[in-house]
């Protein structure tokens, strides 16, 4: 009988993606690099958290260019 709902509970310690140091795998910052670090993975290393300035700035750009290329191309 096996449950592989529950295979992430097997883990004591995760890896953080930062530093690559094993911190608790219920941490959410990094205690060697103070850095966020997200849930783990099926590797056994956690997620990086979720970037949201990255993301903010690449939407941003995104439209950025779209409207340019509407003004560039679509504007009558
Ligand atoms: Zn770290």
């Amino acid at each position: 009988m096996s449950n592989d709902m529950g295979k992430n509970d097997t883990y004591s310690s995760k890896k953080c993606p930062e530093c690559l140091t094993y911190i608790p795998v219920k941490a959410v910052i990094c205690p060697s690099c103070k850095r966020r670090v997200g849930k783990i993975t099926d590797t056994g290393i956690a997620r990086k958290a979720f970037d949201w300035k990255a993301y903010l700035g690449f939407v941003l750009a995104l439209a950025a260019f779209v409207f340019y290329i509407w003004w560039a191309f679509f504007r009558k």
